[in-house]
């Protein structure tokens, strides 16, 4: 038996379930967060990544959308530790806390409705092949910030992603990317966008219309510890597909190199030098391998 954590207790899995007519379900009144645990063999622990600052990007989701979690970041993490504990976790994991409107009514105005906090937790592998994957820059725009508040990590605001994403695989690709309203590459349907032009990595600006990933954080951490200078700027589809290298960075894509895009085989379309750097340094810290960084890591036994 599983458990996830609700409104403060520890319940099994099949036991937390919602009505019919919650809320969230019919109008993606939710905000969430994909947290990533990882088991370190060397010594014997558990290890979740970043876990204050995925909490602290639900709480502004929450504060944006006008959902109100009745726990704090600190309360959050906590329960985060005890539901891993109960479920005597030794593998790698994915965490995802929700908040969502869990009233039962049609209304649209959520002032006073109820909202009920979880947090479950998902054995997961890979997401995405790490040997790379061939991307689709679809015709779908990416959600534009007048439209909509992209900092806010909401259930709703997914049908673009998923939208995106079945485009990509109904031409046969295993990923999309999104340009924005401007015509600039924005993101992937679940990850930043990074690329790599003469030694230099480049990803999209946080004010353009995208999530502000955790992992692109790291990443442009990392890269730099590496000696590697990283610029935030407009990137043009052109520029994607001439670029000497192209990789995803996310919780779930972690660093997935991109070796095709709309076809065009990128640099010599094996994962790049660079980016095999930047992932194999992303995956000793969140392995607790790096002691720099160890601060990012809460560790579960
Ligand atoms: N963009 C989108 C649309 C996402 O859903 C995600 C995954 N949360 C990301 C980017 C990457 O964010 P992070 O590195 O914080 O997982």
């Amino acid at each position: 038996m599983r458990y996830v954590w609700i409104n403060g207790k520890l319940v099994s899995e099949n036991e937390a379930t919602v009505p019919i007519l919650t809320h969230a379900l019919h109008y993606g009144t939710s905000v969430f967060e994909g947290i990533r645990a990882y088991w370190n063999p060397e010594n014997n622990n558990l290890f979740i990544f970043r876990a204050k600052e995925h909490y602290i990007r639900f709480h502004n989701s929450a504060k944006i959308m006008g959902i109100k979690v009745n726990y704090s970041i600190d309360e959050l993490v906590d329960a985060t530790v005890e539901l891993l504990r109960a479920n005597e976790v030794h593998e790698d994991v994915y965490i995802r806390p929700i908040a969502f409107v869990s009233a039962s009514t049609v209304n649209l105005d959520i002032r006073n409705l109820d909202v009920s906090t979880a947090i479950i937790t998902v054995p997961f592998g890979h997401y995405l092949e790490p040997k790379g994957i061939r991307a689709k820059v679809v015709s779908w725009l990416r959600v534009h910030n007048s439209m909509f508040p992209m900092k806010a990590k909401v259930g709703g605001i997914y049908v673009n992603s998923v939208i995106a994403l079945m485009d990509a695989k109904a031409s046969g690709f295993d990923e999309a990317i999104l340009l924005n309203r401007d015509g600039y590459v924005a993101e992937g349907s679940g990850e930043n966008v990074f690329i790599v032009k003469d030694g230099v990595l480049y990803t999209p600006p946080t004010y353009d219309s995208i999530l502000e990933g955790i992992t692109r954080d790291s990443v442009i951490n990392i890269a730099r510890d590496l000696g590697f200078t990283v610029i935030e700027k407009r990137i043009t589809r052109e520029e994607l597909y001439t670029a000497d290298e192209v990789f995803f960075t996310g919780t779930a894509a972690e660093v997935t190199p991109v070796i095709n895009i709309d076809g065009k085989i990128i640099g010599n379309g094996e994962p790049g030098s660079i980016t095999l750097k930047v992932r194999s340094y992303y995956m000793d810290v969140v392995h607790g391998r790096v002691s720099k960084y160890k601060n990012w890591l809460t560790p579960i036994y």
